[in-house]
């Protein structure tokens, strides 16, 4: 008997490593260009990652407008706290 595994396939990394990813991201640790691509390709199918990304990339560009390069922990929390309960 063959257990069926999912080899054929290059596929999603999954919720939890997507948003891992994007939050590395986010903080500019991420630059290997193929964790990059997974995530991107992650985020164009799963919607409630993609909203998730969008919310804090509108966090992100409003801090860079108010001058702050980092996110206070408490907003930060905050916002992650919110998600989590969507
Ligand atoms: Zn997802």
């Amino acid at each position: 008997m063959s257990s069926d595994k999912e080899s054929h396939s290059h596929d999603d990394i999954g919720c939890l490593e997507a948003i891992e990813a994007f939050y590395a991201y986010l903080d500019g640790e991420l630059s290997d260009p193929q964790a990059i691509e997974d995530f991107e390709h992650h985020m164009s199918h799963c919607r409630s990652c993609f909203s998730r990304s969008e919310v804090e990339k509108l966090l992100n560009e409003r801090m860079r407008e108010s001058g702050t390069s980092k996110a206070p922990d408490d907003l930060r929390s905050r916002v992650r706290r919110l998600m989590d309960e969507f």
